[in-house]
């Protein structure tokens, strides 16, 4: 009779069973327990690989244990047995069940698309310092540090679209990108909640119908405007650069990745696969200017975009 056994008959009460398990932990380091980890803890082979290969929190696999695990993939929405399956955190904190391969394809999209940021962020004369960490809330804090000459300047969150194995049917990409830039806004605000640094989000996109306007619209809470406008018509910025003077949310500066194919290789390509925009939050002339400092761009040459 380990931990969760105990958890799971009742036997022991608590509120924090991540704590309780970290406590048992440290005693059996420090000796104060004697046997085998995993029997000391209760758990199964599978409910170890769970919690020490893919960090699933020990009060998730209580509550597996007393209701039962999913069975569906929580990434493709098809059926799981109970072969090789993993546990994926969302950025809101949320784990899912998922198949070992749909979690092995979305953690690697991630990294690449983190990659493709924190290497523009390089670019443009940035530092940037890989450090997403769980937070108490259970959400993720924003995955780049961003620094400027050894200081840190501002905080960079990344997003991709669409939203990895989503079942079909279950809303659009319009509202996963809503969702996605929701969730930002929460990560920020747990770090940076008096927005004395910069905030910026960046979106990859993956040909997911998603087009540069759906951001702006959702940056300036115009949807209403351009869902009239059937999402058609042609950007008003044939720039990568914008401001946008309406902008809503507490994000200074989206940058926005697509990996359509543009025409020619023109001064909003990046790289050989991927065009990007770039929309600054301009509501606050003094943060407009400092984020275009960071960026090297000249204020007075941003287009205004609504
Ligand atoms: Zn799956």
């Amino acid at each position: 009779m380990g931990l969760l056994d105990d958890l799971e008959k009742g036997l022991i009460v608590t509120d924090n069973p991540d704590a309780l398990a970290d406590s048992y932990m440290e005693r059996w380091h420090a000796g104060e327990i004697k046997g085998d980890l995993m029997d000391v803890l209760g758990l199964t082979l599978e409910e170890d690989t769970a919690w020490a290969s893919f960090g699933a929190d020990f009060g998730l696999l209580l509550e597996w244990r007393l209701h039962g695990r999913p069975s569906t993939c929580g990434l493709c929405g098809k059926h799981i047995g109970e072969e090789h399956w993993a546990v994926f955190r969302r950025d809101n904190g949320e784990q899912i069940r998922t198949h070992f391969p749909c979690w092995a394809k979305a953690a690697g999209q991630r990294k690449l698309d983190s990659g493709l940021v924190g290497r523009f962020l390089k670019r443009m004369g940035l530092a940037a310092e890989y450090s997403p960490t769980k937070h108490e809330s259970g959400l993720i804090t924003p995955e780049y540090l961003v620094l400027k000459d050894g200081a840190q300047v501002g905080f960079c969150e990344v997003k991709t679209a669409p939203v990895f194995g989503r079942p079909s049917g279950q809303g659009t990409a319009f509202t996963d990108l809503d969702q996605n830039l929701h969730a930002a806004v929460a990560q920020f605000n747990l770090v940076n909640p008096d927005v004395r640094l910069v905030n910026i989000l960046a979106f990859v996109d993956h040909e997911s119908g998603l087009r540069w306007e759906d951001l702006r619209a959702l940056a300036t809470e115009d949807i209403a405007a351009e869902a009239r406008a059937g999402y058609e018509g042609e950007s008003k910025l044939d720039t990568p650069l914008g401001q946008a003077k309406a902008a809503k949310w507490p994000v200074d500066v989206y940058l926005w990745f697509s990996s359509k194919r543009g025409p020619g290789r023109g001064p909003g390509r990046f790289g050989a696969r991927f065009s990007f925009k770039m929309l600054f939050n301009s509501n606050d002339p003094g943060r407009f200017l400092h984020a275009c400092t960071l960026f090297g761009v000249d204020a007075a040459a941003v287009p205004t975009a609504d």
